[in-house]
């Protein structure tokens, strides 16, 4: 006989394979929670169709990016799921759900769809608002089947210069520097052996850390203890698991500030490897060494990107694929209560005017609006108190408020000399410094030097359809941060009716970046035709962050440790209400994809399972991932 069945008599291991089969039981129920058969999986199959040309008529555009909210759209149908916001992780949750099978209304407060995916025209130009670069959407990961399978397969993009960067120290001193970034496998990590053969050893070393820390599971595991029941992501915290099993936790709690200082000593080289996290608006001494490298990973070590035909081809694109199934998209649909009965979500109030309310009713409401404005606006104070995220209003502040220089010029991008890069111009070489006082000193005395930094970026030269859609004109979108307590006074005021005194400072805030950046790159000057400023008020007005800030909450060192990246989870703690956007994952573009992702898979109680759906049909449309990093990265 093969098998002794004596074996099977045996008290001990009877009691082992019960034990076995109920733990393997429970494992699956927590991490494949579904209920089979009530929607269906929305990557069943493939929905990408043949590429069409751009459309570039910009009223047939405005039919789908700005259809408005009336009473009788809104009341339609019966609709299984309201999403407040279109930002990417509204859409990405709604576009999910809809291929699901579900009936999703999308409200959207701005008069345009796409959140910070927006752009805008005037005076003949057109500027982006929150997307001047994403990362590699041309190699086939998970990331961009995701994006695909949401937009029909039509959203493409072009790729960067290979010196995708440049960062520009101490740029008013006559010791002003500048240094390349250059893009492709390790080829940053080798240009640093080159250009600072004193610290080959600090610099291997920083960059073995930062592939430890990109490691896909290291990404997994972030987004694990998102989808995991609180309880038990509990249990897993009280024995230490998250950080033991995974990198990303492992390193989480040590800044890049750290761990750069800890290997590297030139100063320069200290900057150079941690600039980026200027783009998170935080000194690199509270920015998580994680989440660092998750960017580098992303837009530096294989190339960053930007759509073809501008950021609001990402909204454009998805908005179809959510009407398809049923759903609506309305813009100037401003949602002033989210309704709750019995502990329970019910739908949400439109407008905030006795005879301009409209209730619309729905069992599900997922809020992209994010989670301060959410919990603390939307919802009354008694049902807000019973969310898990609740105590997250108070600990994590808003980020800080937005600038933004939006220049139009006359000539190509050949003539005038601007190149498909970001260029991070900063006054001095110190970030620690730079953050300390530039976010407490006011204005004026900003104003009196050089801005402490900028992020220059021309979607004109990124974008390969520009020329053919602005012929002879180009544009250059000037990033930084400014305090929002300069400009409290004009908060709640409509654009355009802030009075003089808000177009004075607005004027010599840009005149003064202007001015800056016309010194470095002469040929700009005499283009020059167009100027507008972006402050943290236009910002609140229109992304709804609040005071102003680029992201919601801010992107602080323990955002990212494990107890705090579960409670910034889909699921709100009120039967009903989910969160998605850059609140659940992080800021930036691919980030709330994956929020919205993450959302829809607890809508769908699908949890762990959508991914697996997802890695099939990618597996089937693309094949096996060739390296680790192909599966996110
Ligand atoms: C200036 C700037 C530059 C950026 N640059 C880049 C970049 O280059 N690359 C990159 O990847 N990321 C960038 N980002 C970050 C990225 O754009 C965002 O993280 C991301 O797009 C946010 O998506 P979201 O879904 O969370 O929300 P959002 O895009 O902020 O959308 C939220 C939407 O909700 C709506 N809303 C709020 N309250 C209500 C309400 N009560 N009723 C109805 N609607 C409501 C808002 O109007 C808004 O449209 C930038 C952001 C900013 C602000």
């Amino acid at each position: 006989m093969l098998f002794d069945t004596g074996v099977l008599l045996n008290v001990r291991i009877q009691l082992g394979v019960i034990l076995a089969v109920f733990f393997a039981y429970c494992i699956k129920k927590l991490l494949f929670k579904t209920e089979t058969g009530k929607w269906k999986s929305p990557f069943a199959e493939d929905s990408r169709t043949p590429l069409t040309p751009l459309i570039i008529d910009h009223a047939k555009r405005d039919e789908t990016m700005k259809r408005a909210f009336t009473k009788k759209l809104a009341n339609e149908k019966k609709w299984d799921a309201i999403v407040i916001g279109s930002g990417i992780g509204g859409l990405s949750t709604a576009a999910l759900l809809s291929k699901a099978g579900l009936k999703v209304l999308v409200l959207e407060k701005h008069y345009k769809c796409g959140g910070a995916c927006h752009t805008f025209r005037e005076n003949g130009y057109e500027f982006d608002v929150g997307i001047h670069y994403v990362g590699n959407f041309i190699r086939p990961t998970l990331t961009r089947t995701l994006l695909e399978q949401i937009s029909d397969g039509q959203i493409k993009f072009a790729k960067f210069d290979n010196n995708v960067e440049r960062l520009m120290l101490d740029v008013m001193s006559p010791s002003r520097r500048e240094y390349t970034i250059s893009s492709g496998p390790d080829a940053f990590e080798n240009q640093l052996i080159k250009q600072f053969p004193d610290e080959v050893q600090g610099i291997k070393e920083f960059f073995r850390l930062l592939k430890r820390a990109y490691n896909p599971r290291g990404t997994m595991a972030w987004f694990a203890v998102k989808l995991l029941p609180l309880w038990f992501v509990d249990v897993l915290r009280f024995f230490g698991l998250p950080r033991l099993l995974s990198d990303f936790y492992a390193l989480g709690e040590r800044s890049v500030k750290e761990v750069i200082e800890s290997h590297i000593k030139n100063k320069d080289l200290q900057i150079l490897l941690s600039y980026s996290t200027v783009g998170f608006i935080v000194p690199p001494s509270r920015i998580s060494f994680p989440m660092m490298s998750l960017l580098h990973v992303h837009c530096c070590e294989y190339g960053s990107c930007y759509p073809i035909g501008g950021a609001s081809e990402m909204p454009y694109r998805i908005v179809p694929v959510i009407e398809r199934s049923g759903g609506r998209v309305l813009m100037k649909a401003n949602v002033s209560q989210i309704l709750t009965e019995g502990g329970k979500v019910i739908g949400v109030r439109v407008g905030n005017k006795e005879n301009l309310m409209v209730d619309i009713h729905a069992p599900i409401v997922i809020s992209d609006a994010g989670m301060h404005n959410t919990l603390l606006d939307l919802l009354p104070k008694s049902e807000a108190e019973k969310s898990s995220a609740w105590p997250l209003t108070k600990t994590i502040r808003p980020s800080v408020g937005n600038l933004s220089v939006f220049v139009g010029l006359r000539g190509t991008t050949e003539e005038l000399g601007l190149t498909a890069q970001n260029i991070w111009v900063h006054a001095g070489s110190n970030l620690e410094k730079m953050f300390a006082e530039s976010l407490v000193k006011p204005l004026p005395e900003l104003l009196a030097k050089p801005y402490p930094a900028l992020l220059l970026s021309s979607s004109a030269a990124k974008d390969p359809s520009w020329k053919n859609r602005y012929p002879d004109r180009s544009t250059l979108t000037i990033l930084s941060f400014a305090p929002y307590s300069e400009f409290t006074q004009w908060s709640g005021l409509p654009t355009k009716k802030r009075g003089d005194d808000y177009n004075t400072l607005k004027n010599a805030i840009g005149q003064h970046i202007v001015d800056e950046v016309t010194t470095l790159f002469p040929k700009l000057k005499n283009a020059i035709d167009y100027v507008n400023v972006g402050s943290p008020v236009t910002i609140e007005h229109y992304l709804s962050t609040r005071e102003g800030g680029s992201y919601n909450m801010e992107h602080d060192i323990t955002r990212f440790g494990p107890e705090q990246a579960a409670l910034l989870r889909p699921e709100s703690g009120i039967k009903g209400l989910y969160f998605t956007g850059q609140d659940v994952t992080s800021c930036g573009f691919a980030a709330c994809l994956y929020s919205g992702f993450l959302c829809a898979s607890v809508v769908l109680k699908k949890r762990y399972l959508l991914l697996w759906e997802l890695f099939n049909l990618h597996r089937k449309l693309y094949g096996l991932p060739e390296g680790r990093n192909d599966l996110f990265f």
